[in-house]
């Protein structure tokens, strides 16, 4: 049979598609996106930006009574950031109301079973759709624009079927900030031998591609908005982040997931994503599109992205992933080039994939024609089914909560008394964002035996966001089964993180109950902004509890209001190593205010505390910045630091190799990266190694090459801190003399994995780079980091071991295989090095801004010893 000539077959299929696209009369002024932009949206090497974006939806909010744009805020970088509400005008008219009903449904506690039929009877679909989160995957920020005007313009039967029964919320742009990063850099290289290259830098100022690892702790503004949405305004029925994926295997992936999923969601939310997913693809085949996936590349077990949480909120969260192009340039794929995938082991016809597309050309077009489609489909069946889809969102909540009933675990006390109370209270205030009911013990009460303090949380499961409760707050075992090993036993890896443990990031001690609480409480109402107290007399000065991290953020706000600040150094009556001290008569009035700012308490010394403590200084700080697309460790870094408060310096290139380097800085961080990203490309026996230049514009070719590893080895010979993050560390074992080796170098899996794990871990709390931790903490270990030996020889005295892992059952929470290759070996050295010290951070004890309970690990390093550095 001859193959019909593809492109007559998707351009006929559209233009059935599409023929409802005809204008209403009363909404003929909103031009067409080709009109207005001057191009169709997807056109080859043509991308608009965000200003015009905004522009154009303003517009259209003008000119339709369907389409409400709202601004939520300033982006990062001070972008507009737009939720767009679309429903029929008398929907729109009624918004408050809807909500109030799909309130219920979603949280039916207190409401009597005549109001849970009124919103089933009455309510609306509520179903969320966002876009561009990932700024390099360039078409969704366009379709989003195409996809609006089609909602305000369409006047088919099947358009009013939606606008009659749901109510729509899309976030065009969940980066706005990349939108215009991205879209400004393709054109600036636009029809010459650059283009297609890759910006230099994140298209999240912070955190780039890490955006969407953000739902659970919500560090970013942007995620705060989303959150904002769906997590405590709306909680839709449905929710999916358009994206796209690398443009070598389906041209477009469709719920469901592949395996494994995480458990503990209603299963209803599994069938409904199989629901929406099936009607999408069958849509895709109707008109003719080749190549939709569906059930596989991605598994149900990911990171907290709002896709991946939303499951453990009682909604449909799905993805969908259309293969790229080269931004706006199209692509030429060779058959031999198209490659299977996780449950696509072949590239070849299988049920969830049964029309492979052959090859040819790919672009941006394309993925906007399968955007609008992958947008439309699911709000049809939606529409069409309102009350099952109304009355289903109340059996997964009312489920979820008599399932927290019977569960073994009832639920989870967070005790008041903490190793470091204010890191709990930002804890509570992160479940809180969720949208999860936290209660507070008003007096001390006994439970299973244990006795809690007035201030203990308590956070029951009988609620609809059980689920949620359960993967923040509980320890958790990724599967080790046959769909996470492949046929010769090897593991795969999961696809983000294997455990997502809030509380174990965050330091925080969780108890789980078997027995509902009985004792008074009451439920926390908003978030809790703890303020510290200020002594009123403190004639031998103020002491500051070195447990706390915000203690931090006061030396710096100090050093800011140029206050004397000491460290303490030896355990005295009351003070503990890592304490701080200001000196008495510091400015009352910028001390109350970093009081309230921080929750930190200044209190009094009795005694005169300076044999015991040193003076500190504000240190010098500096932080390698690479290009090549920028490097997420560093942006997370760079968010945790200035959240903080700490002062620091970008470093450069040029700044590296103008040596000196102790002249200028005191501490310097090379954030978790490859020595190759870091020194360039490296001319190898085997060729060149690192990344490739030749595509790159030459001013934002990075690399400091040996040059600069000789002025890092200079500058810590001098007396400078340089800090390491996991694989950062190569640079020192490779190009440093140090006693050192990492002892999991090369291997893999059986033999050791711990792919985004969280791990037992001893801290030498008298190093001052160990002080105010605990004894006993938990790392966060991702592949790429680094466990540390110390080699025999006269100069295994230079290295002390701060952070070791125990030495045995090591696993907390994720993955763990071959333990024995890290037991009793360090997590973390520091190394005398001249008169400087390097200190090796082989985990990541800054994980994306998350791992609250190893930060102090990190800032230890960053606070000397005013004129004496850190010595055994
Ligand atoms: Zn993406």
């Amino acid at each position: 049979m001859t193959r019909p000539n593809r492109h007559i077959l998707a351009g006929g299929a559209f233009a059935l598609a599409f023929a409802f696209a005809t204008p209403l009369p009363a909404t003929a002024q909103i031009p067409s996106p080709e009109d207005f932009f001057g191009h169709q949206m997807g056109a080859d090497r043509e991308l608009a930006h965000w200003d015009q974006l905004v522009e154009y939806y303003e517009l259209i909010d003008a000119a339709s009574d369907r389409v409400q744009v709202v601004h939520m805020g300033p982006s990062t970088l001070g972008e507009p950031f737009l939720s767009i509400f679309v429903s029929a005008p008398e929907n729109l008219a009624r918004l408050d109301d809807f909500k109030r009903m799909n309130a219920v449904l979603q949280d039916p506690r207190g409401h009597t079973q005549a109001e849970i039929d009124d919103a089933i009877a009455g309510g609306k679909v509520v179903f969320v759709q966002s876009y561009a989160l990932h700024s390099n995957e360039v078409a969704a920020s366009q379709s989003a624009a195409e996809i609006t005007y089609l909602f305000a313009t369409r006047d088919d039967d099947e358009i009013h079927e939606i606008l009659d029964n749901t109510i729509s919320i899309l976030i065009p742009a969940f980066n706005p900030d990349g939108v215009g990063i991205v879209n400004e850099w393709y054109d600036r290289w636009v029809g010459t031998e650059y283009e297609g290259a890759s910006q230099p830098g994140l298209y999240h100022h912070y955190i780039g591609h890490d955006n969407n690892r953000d739902a659970f702790m919500q560090n970013t503004v942007e995620s705060r908005y989303g959150a904002d949405i769906m997590f405590r305004e709306w909680i839709p029925q449905a929710y999916i982040d358009h994206h796209q994926m690398g443009p070598f295997t389906a041209r477009i992936y469709l719920p469901p997931y592949a395996e494994p999923i995480r458990p503990g969601g209603d299963p209803l939310v599994w069938r409904e994503m199989s629901w929406y997913g099936a009607h999408m693809a069958y849509r895709m085949e109707e008109i003719g599109f080749e190549g939709t996936v569906n059930a596989a590349i991605y598994s149900g077990w990911g990171h907290f992205g709002f896709h991946w949480i939303t499951p453990f909120h009682n909604i449909a969260g799905m993805l969908t992933e259309s293969a790229s192009a080269r931004f706006a340039t199209p692509l030429y794929v060779h058959p031999d080039q198209l490659q299977g995938s996780r449950q696509l082991p072949e590239y070849e016809a299988q049920t969830t994939f049964p029309n492979p597309w052959p090859g040819g050309w790919w672009r941006v077009r394309d993925i906007v024609d399968r955007q609008i489609v992958a947008t439309f489909s699911p709000l049809e069946i939606a529409a069409q089914n309102r009350e099952t889809v109304l009355r289903n969102a109340y059996l997964k909540s009312s489920r979820q909560i008599q399932r927290g009933m019977e569960d073994d675990v009832k639920a989870y006390v967070i005790p008041a008394d903490q190793h470091d109370p204010l890191s709990m209270t930002t804890m509570v205030n992160k479940l809180l964002l969720q949208g999860i009911t936290v209660e507070r013990a008003p007096a001390d009460f006994t439970h299973e035996g244990r006795v809690y303090g007035e201030g203990s949380y308590v956070v029951s499961l009988a609620q609809p966001k059980r689920g949620v409760i359960r993967w923040l707050l509980g320890q958790t075992y990724y599967p080790d089964n046959s769909y996470t090993r492949n046929a010769s036993g090897d593991p795969i890896r999961p696809y983000d993180m294997s455990a997502d443990v809030i509380a174990e990031f965050m330091g925080v001690r969780v108890d789980p109950v078997g027995t509902a609480i009985k004792a008074p409480l009451t439920v926390v109402s908003g978030q809790i902004e703890p303020a510290g107290v200020v002594a009123d007399a403190a004639p031998n000065g103020y002491l500051l509890d070195g447990t706390l991290n915000a203690a931090f953020k006061a030396v710096n706000m100090l050093f800011a209001a140029a206050a004397s600040v000491q460290r303490v150094t030896e355990a005295g009556e009351g003070t503990s190593p890592g304490d701080f001290i200001v000196e008495a008569g510091a400015d009352m009035e910028a001390l109350a205010e970093i009081a309230a700012a921080t929750g930190v308490d200044f209190a009094p010394l009795e005694w005169d505390p300076s044999t015991i403590s040193q003076p500190i200084t504000q240190q010098r700080i500096g932080m390698y910045q690479r290009y090549y697309g920028g490097n997420m460790d560093e942006g997370w870094t760079r968010w945790l630091l200035e959240d903080f408060e700490f002062e620091y310096t970008s470093l450069f290139d040029p700044d590296i190799l103008a040596g000196d380097l102790h002249e200028r800085w005191d501490v310097i961080i090379l954030p978790a990266d490859s020595r190759q990203m870091m020194l360039g490309p490296i001319q190898g026996a085997g060729g060149p190694r690192g990344p490739d230049p030749a595509g790159t514009p030459p001013d934002y070719r990075s690399g400091f090459g040996e040059e600069g590893v000789a002025a890092l080895d200079a500058f810590v010979k001098n007396g400078g801190t340089l800090v390491t993050f996991a694989q950062a560390g190569d640079l020192v074992l490779e190009g440093f003399d140090v006693p050192v080796r990492n002892a999991v170098a090369g291997m893999w899996g059986n033999e050791f994995w711990a792919p985004g794990s969280t791990l037992k871990v001893d801290v030498d709390t008298s190093s001052p780079f160990g002080y105010g931790m605990p004894d006993r903490a938990l790392a966060a270990y991702l592949a790429g980091g680094q466990v540390y030996e110390t080699l025999p020889g006269a100069r295994s005295s230079d290295v002390r071991r701060v952070v070791t892992y125990i030495d045995r059952d090591i696993l907390q929470s994720g993955w763990l295989l071959g333990e024995e290759a890290i037991a009793n070996k360090a997590a973390m050295v520091s190394v005398d090095h001249g008169d400087g010290t390097i200190v090796m951070i082989g985990f990541r004890a800054q994980h994306r801004a998350q791992t609250h309970g190893t930060f102090k690990l990190l800032f230890n390093a960053l606070v000397a010893r005013g004129g004496e550095r850190p010595r055994a």
